[in-house]
Order: C-alpha cells, then structure tokens, then sequence
C-alpha cells in the first residue's frame, strides 16, 4: 500500500476518501496523526486554499497529501461567501448562523437572480514542492429558496434547491446526493486521475 496523508481532521472526509482509495491501492492517514498543526486558509480561491493545505501538510510529514476546499457561491451575492462559507457569519459561526445570514442578504432578491453552485476542489500533492498538484473539481447548481426544506445533508443543503428535481438538497439520500453533487465529481475525477497515474 502506498502512503498518503490527508490534510484535514474532518472523521467524514477520512472515511470517503479512504474508501475510494483503499481500492486503489492507497493508506490513506489523518494528519493529526503527524501532528500537523492547522494552517490558516489565506486562499481567495478553492484552488489555492486546498494546495494551501496540502502543500504544509507535505512539508510536515514528507508523504503526498491530499486536501479538498468546498463551498457555496451566489451569483447575487457576487459569488460570496465563496471561501468563506464555513465562517459567514463570522469566525465563531455556525450552519445555522451562516444560512440567517444567507437568507437575509437574499430576502429581497428575486428567485431568479438567486441562482448558486457549490464548489468542491480535491488536490494531491506528490511532495511539497510538487509544481504541477492533481486538481480534481465538481459544481453543482441551484438555486438559494428563503425557507428550509429536508433534514439530510449538512450546511446550506436545506437552502439549496434543485429546480430539475424539484426538491433541496437536504431531501436527496446520502447516495443520491453523492451521485449528483460537487464532492462526488471531484472525488470521481480524483479516482480517475488516480487510476492512470501512480502518485
Ligand atoms: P470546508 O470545505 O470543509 O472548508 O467547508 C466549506 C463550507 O461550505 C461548509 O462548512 C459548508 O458551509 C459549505 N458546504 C460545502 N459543501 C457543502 C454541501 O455539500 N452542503 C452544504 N454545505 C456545503
């Protein structure tokens, strides 16, 4: 088995991933395990966020990393809060902090300007200094409704309607959910990438 580290704490994730890439032929480890202390997300993009962390947990451990960033853009909002879904409302926020504050800001926008996506970025680097990571991406869209729907998923899910389904994302199964949504493509694409090349 080949070794690698994953650059987050999140149990949810570690189990994903490592399900995926245990077929693949790869340890997958937390990085808690290296005691790799947590650096700060100064990314203004997914993309640059992720390799943040992969990059310092890399240097840390001296294996290949693996980290993800994800989060929420709406097109009304100018893309916001982008980078900064997780902390919204805030540095000590919450998901149901962050979605009041969504649905405030939206409260007097039209439905259809309320369209959103969620973003999922997955990037593996070989080494610290690797000059060309595996960027793995996926988006799903939507469209931000003012009242909650579902009681699945996590985060802005209960906000977050799929107009071709006509339900929030928080009414699919885990399993559905999995099939349609931004971390399901870019771990898909992770796998694919994975499975051509030995990292
Ligand atoms: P991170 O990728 O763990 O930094 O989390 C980013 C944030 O984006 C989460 O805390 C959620 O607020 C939001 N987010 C990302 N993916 C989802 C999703 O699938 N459902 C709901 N919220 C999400």
């Amino acid at each position: 088995m080949k070794r690698l580290v994953l650059a987050s704490g999140n149990p949810g994730k570690l189990r994903e991933l490592a399900r995926i890439l245990d077929d693949l032929g790869y340890d997958l480890h937390p990085q808690s395990e290296f005691d790799v202390p947590e650096v700060a997300e100064t990314g203004t993009t997914f993309v640059e966020n992720a390799i943040i962390k992969a990059r310092h947990a890399a240097a840390h451990t001296g294996l290949p990393a693996l980290a993800d960033d994800s989060g929420i853009e709406v097109d009304a909002l100018d893309g916001a809060p982008g980078v900064y879904s997780a902390r919204f409302s805030g540095p000590h926020a919450d998901d149901a902090a962050n979605n009041a504050l969504l649905v405030e800001k939206l409260r007097q926008v039209a439905p259809e300007q309320r369209g959103a996506r969620y973003r999922a970025v997955i990037v593996l680097m070989r080494h610290a200094a690797d000059p060309s990571p595996i960027i793995c991406e996926g988006s799903w869209e939507g469209v931000i409704q003012l009242e909650p729907a579902g009681a699945g998923g996590f985060g802005y899910d209960p906000y977050f309607y799929l107009p071709e389904l006509g339900c929030s994302s928080a009414q699919l199964s885990a399993d559905e959910k999995n099939r349609l949504s931004h971390r399901g493509q870019a771990l898909r694409e992770l796998k694919r990438r994975l499975s051509e090349e030995n990292v």
